[in-house]
């Protein structure tokens, strides 16, 4: 755990960066510090690890003062990755990874096939392992610098606009990767962005700082797209953000209508005795579905291959969201939306009619209960946000931490 308590800092020339912030990012979570250019985002996650050092207040690692804390040794648990991914150039990629544990003493060659292992962990093959940062994408790079930054096993990691020179695509690729990784080793993570989308796709939890240095929200993404404490937030927070928040929804059990299917290299008869509504959905052996056919492309005595489909549509996982659910439907060519199993087997149909009917009594059971408990509604959930940790203890209702600063 990282708190966060009553942090400002003043820089020499009177710049307030940071103004009185309280904050707790929690064990095993990723917390997001988003906002605008110069709220402060940077210097907030540098004082964790002192290298910017705090003008007034504390920040806590655990039960321990991190002030009290030698900067090396704080710094040893704590992981740290910026944007360009910041490598040694004249050092290959292995060396780069193992940086810290050459720092630490540890055997060369031990260092090295460690190095090799993280590589393969973030997606990196280990032919690149010879090779000079130059010779990589800058996606690749910025796969070194996570590497590198968990070399040394740190319970804390800290990243600052980590994935945000690379172009769109890779990007994305980088945070499924990044969300996999974390899956799997549940570090605590402050993750600086300004980029909204990004903070809640990655963020367990998202502190939104406006200019000036002070908290805006804390909050979950689904909360902060529902329910912005202000004008400010509802505007960083964007467009679309009424659909975006779907995301955030489950789905639940949709009603699921049978499909009628073919196969690859069933023949155009088969298939328009099986069309519905001019369009039929084509499965390979294992029941998985690999795009729609259009009946009257496919005459009889013409089979279906692969170029006769269509494979537009996005598939609706069981278990998934409410806006994968209405995306299905909606980039169907059919219009029917299809539902898929863990294993992408087909599950069935699923119409956006009826999707936008249990969105609407979703909508409408949350307005019952925010209308049943009206203290304090954009108050931390419980399930997600242990405990609104930053509140002081004699005013457990403050919602919006900062406002009053
Ligand atoms: P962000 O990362 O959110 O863009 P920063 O933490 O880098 O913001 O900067 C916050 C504010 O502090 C900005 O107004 C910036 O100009 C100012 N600032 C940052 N570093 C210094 C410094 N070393 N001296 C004076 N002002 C600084
Ligand atoms: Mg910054």
């Amino acid at each position: 755990m990282i708190k966060f308590d009553s942090v400002v800092k003043q820089y020499p020339d009177g710049t307030v960066a940071v103004n009185g912030l309280d904050l707790l990012a929690p064990s095993g979570q990723i917390t997001v510090l988003v906002g605008p250019s110069g709220c402060g985002k940077t210097t907030s996650l540098r004082m964790i690890n002192r290298m910017i050092e705090p003008t007034s207040g504390r920040i806590w690692l655990d039960d321990q003062d991190t002030g009290t804390v030698e900067p090396a040794t704080l710094r040893r648990g704590m992981g740290y990755v910026i944007q360009h991914a910041g490598l040694f150039p004249h050092r290959t990629v292995v060396d780069n990874v193992a940086t810290v544990p050459f720092l630490l003493g540890v055997d060369k060659k031990r260092a090295r096939a460690q190095a090799i292992e993280l590589m393969e962990r973030v997606g990196l093959p280990a032919s690149f392992a010879k090779r000079y940062p130059a010779q990589l994408s800058g996606g690749q790079q910025q796969r070194v610098g996570v590497a590198r930054a968990l070399a040394a096993d740190p319970p804390v990691m800290l990243m600052d606009e980590p994935f945000s020179a690379v172009d769109p695509v890779v990007r994305a690729e980088l945070q499924d990767e990044f969300l996999r990784l974390q899956s799997e080793l549940g570090k605590t993570i402050v993750f600086v962005t300004h980029d909204i989308d990004e903070a809640v796709k990655l963020g367990d939890q998202v502190a939104v700082l406006r200019v000036g240095g002070t908290l805006a929200q804390l909050a979950t993404p689904g909360q902060l797209l529902n329910d912005p404490v202000d004008d400010f937030v509802a505007g960083f927070v964007g467009r679309d953000r009424g659909y975006r928040s779907l995301g955030f929804e489950q789905a639940g059990d949709l009603p699921t209508h049978q499909e009628p299917t073919v196969k690859l290299g069933d023949d155009g008869a088969r298939v328009q005795r099986a069309a519905l509504a001019g369009w039929v959905l084509a499965l390979d052996d294992e029941r998985r579905p690999q795009g729609w056919v259009n009946a009257h492309a496919v005459p009889p005595g013409v089979s279906v291959g692969p170029t006769l489909l269509q494979r537009g549509g996005t598939l609706a996982p069981v278990g998934g969201s409410l806006r994968a659910a209405l995306d299905a439907t909606l980039s169907s060519p059919s219009g029917r939306g299809v539902l898929v199993d863990e294993n992408g087997a087909l599950l069935g149909t699923i119409r956006a009619g009826e999707v936008i009917e249990r969105i609407e009594s979703q909508l409408a059971a949350r307005r019952e209960a925010s209308a049943s408990a009206p203290a304090a509604p954009s108050a931390a959930d419980p399930a997600s946000t242990p405990a609104a940790p930053s509140a002081p203890a004699s005013a457990p209702t403050s919602a919006a931490e900062g406002a009053t600063a």
